[in-house]
């Protein structure tokens, strides 16, 4: 089992906010665990307690080279007594960078491929001849997003229910997490997806994991309520960090004391401020805004901070 340190509410404040009459509290669930941080660790708990049942000594995923996700596999393999192995993404550079240098100090074994083969990585005829490759490992999908990643997240998000808040805000990639989260909040709050991607799919997508979850679970009437995924704060697509968004995060670090990563939850804050300052959110009403980590990210965008 994967320790778990509980994280705090912390009220965020902002001229904005309070012109719009409304609170900012932000849920840092990125201080859960030193390395599996934020939603990571929810998406893996299960994923670890289903490689366990089947008795795999090896992890095996798929990530690009600064991925949240290859890092906290290759921390939560350690802790949790597995081997790991890392498809990366493109050709090996080096020196490796923190992400992957810190993969490496973890014990994972790092496999390059090109992004072509990249590309294969769900489709059952690759993960044989990875299988033939590597013998045998319990593999998690790119981001982790799998049914045990929805069954973590969906626990995470009950637990949220306790809490005071009306709407839920939280950066989306795969929406593996998101919707988990739906499935745990259970119409009781709406939600709201920022996404870091450019394109409209992921509302799709989203709906696609409730309705294999829902298979998988058996449950005869999910309730998933109100949720929508915004579009416009991808800032030109995944992992693009223009200069104002450098700036934002500078200034929530600087004046706000709230670290934030420059590929979601940067993105996930700015949209946040701008939805309250087109009004958005109803006057009176009390937003939850999700750290869902990312932090070890920040450290390769040099002086994002200072
Ligand atoms: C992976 C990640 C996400 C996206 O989670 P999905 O389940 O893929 O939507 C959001 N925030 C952070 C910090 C992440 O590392």
């Amino acid at each position: 089992m994967l320790k778990y340190q509980s994280t705090p509410v912390q009220e965020f404040h902002h001229a904005t906010l309070e012109k719009a009459g409304i609170r900012l509290m932000v849920k840092r669930e990125d201080l859960n665990h030193p390395f599996v941080s934020g939603n990571k660790w929810w998406k893996l708990k299960y994923n670890l307690e289903e490689a366990s049942r089947l008795n795999k000594k090896t992890l095996l995923t798929f990530g690009g080279a600064y991925s949240n996700h290859i890092y906290a596999v290759a921390a939560a393999a350690t802790e949790c007594n597995f081997k790991s192995i890392g498809i990366i993404r493109g050709e090996e550079v080096l020196p490796l960078n923190p992400t992957l240098r810190f993969a490496t100090e973890r014990g994972m074994k790092l496999h390059y491929v090109s992004r072509e083969d990249y590309r294969k990585k769900n489709e059952t005829d690759y993960i044989q001849q990875l299988h033939e490759a590597f013998r045998d490992f319990y593999a998690i999908p790119e981001g982790g997003t799998n049914i045990f990643a929805l069954q973590g997240c969906a626990e995470f998000g009950q637990a949220l229910l306790n809490i005071d808040f009306d709407y839920l805000c939280l950066a989306t990639g795969t929406g593996g997490t998101m919707a988990g989260i739906i499935e745990g909040i259970a119409g009781k709050r709406e939600i709201i997806g920022v996404s870091v991607l450019k394109g409209d799919f992921l509302t799709q997508e989203i709906s696609n994991l409730l309705e294999t979850y829902a298979a998988y679970k058996k449950n005869s009437m999910p309730v998933y309520g109100k949720w929508n995924v915004l579009t416009s704060y991808h800032h030109g697509g995944y992992a693009k960090v223009p200069d104002v968004l450098k700036n934002f995060i500078r200034e929530m670090h600087q004046q706000h004391n709230l670290p934030l990563d420059p590929v979601y939850t940067g993105k996930l804050m700015w949209a946040v401020l701008e939805e309250v300052k087109k009004g958005f959110f109803k006057r009176g009403s009390t937003i939850l805004a999700l750290h869902t980590g990312g932090l070890q990210g920040a450290v390769s965008y040099p002086n994002l901070y200072e």
